[in-house]
């Protein structure tokens, strides 16, 4: 079981179990615990739009907060979580807290955009989009500043998924395709939806410059999307000849360690003052 995993994600995870079997709970009963107490936070990751260098907003990343104070990543719970059922509360919790953050982001930023992830099931059903309208309304939010994000598996069930899309574009929310490529979503699929935005996954842009069947790939993904006229976002940008290649292949938007980890809300906003404080600044008067 711990072979897959990094060794950092080893540790969390004989940390978790010894921490369930303390409580003599079974996994999902502990996850049940911790959504009736709220034990999730979200951190910020950045998103930055290339042409300009300035952050744009950043995707929320949930992170389930353990009592020694260190936090499980979410693909050690979300799974769990979707084969319970657990995921509905869940969704709901993770709404309510990137609603409230951005509430108060925005009062610092006004022009601060935050992606939400919504599990597959959550998208198919749309159940989610009442709640962020009530949060939203109650927090005075635009939901202009809330993009969504699923997976290719949120949209596999083609009329579900666009009655969720054309509900929540109306709403005012972008929705974009995450982790494109590692599904089993048909291009089809792409062509029918009425998607913003497709979020490039990680293991094509690890691919670039390398020898790797997925490094011939990228090109096409790239071009179709153009040609779909969606916005593409490049996840888990780590080096400067990644960033290069995006560059020059017209991608828009960008995220990863390049530019930052995902960060708690404060840090986050410390980041964005001063990455849009840096490049805003007014060319120098040449008169
Ligand atoms: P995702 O939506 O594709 O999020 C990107 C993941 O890649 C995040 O992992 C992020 O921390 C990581 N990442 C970003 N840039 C880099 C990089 O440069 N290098 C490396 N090595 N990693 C990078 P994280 O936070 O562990 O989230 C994992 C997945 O869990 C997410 O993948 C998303 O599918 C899911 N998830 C996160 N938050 C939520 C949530 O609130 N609800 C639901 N349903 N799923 C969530
Ligand atoms: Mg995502
Ligand atoms: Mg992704
Ligand atoms: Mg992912």
């Amino acid at each position: 079981l711990l072979i897959p995993l990094g060794a950092g994600m080893s540790v969390i995870l004989i940390g978790l179990v010894v921490w369930i079997s303390r409580q003599h709970l079974s996994p999902q009963g502990a996850l049940q615990l911790a959504i009736k107490r709220k034990a999730f936070v979200t951190h910020y990751q950045p998103i930055i739009e290339l042409a300009t260098g300035q952050c744009a907003g950043a995707e929320a990343l949930v992170r389930w907060r353990q009592p020694d104070g260190s936090f499980v990543p979410p693909d050690m719970f979300i799974p769990l979580a979707e084969r319970t059922g657990l995921i509905e509360p869940l969704t709901d919790l993770v709404i309510q807290r990137v609603v409230d953050d951005l509430a108060s982001m925005l009062r610092r930023e006004p022009s601060m955009h935050v992606a939400i992830n919504i599990a597959a099931c959550d998208m198919q059903s749309g159940r989610f989009l009442p709640v962020l309208s009530r949060a939203l309304r109650g927090a005075g939010v635009a939901p202009t500043q809330v993009w969504l994000e699923a997976t290719e598996s949120g949209f596999m069930d083609v009329n579900a998924a666009r009655a969720t899309i054309d509900q929540a574009r109306q709403a005012g929310h972008a929705i974009a395709i995450d982790d494109f490529g590692t599904g089993y979503s048909s291009l089809s699929l792409l062509q029918t939806l009425p998607l913003d935005a497709l979020k490039i996954d990680k293991s094509f842009v690890d691919a670039i410059g390398t020898q790797a069947a997925t490094s011939i790939v990228v090109p096409h993904i790239i071009s179709m999307a153009h040609g779909l006229r969606f916005r593409i976002v490049a996840e888990g940008v780590e080096t400067a000849a990644q960033e290069a290649y995006l560059r020059e292949a017209g991608v828009q938007f960008v995220q990863g360690w390049l530019y930052s980890k995902a960060l708690p809300l404060e840090a986050f906003l410390a980041f964005y003052k001063a990455r849009n404080q840096r490049r805003t600044a007014p060319p120098p008067d040449t008169e």
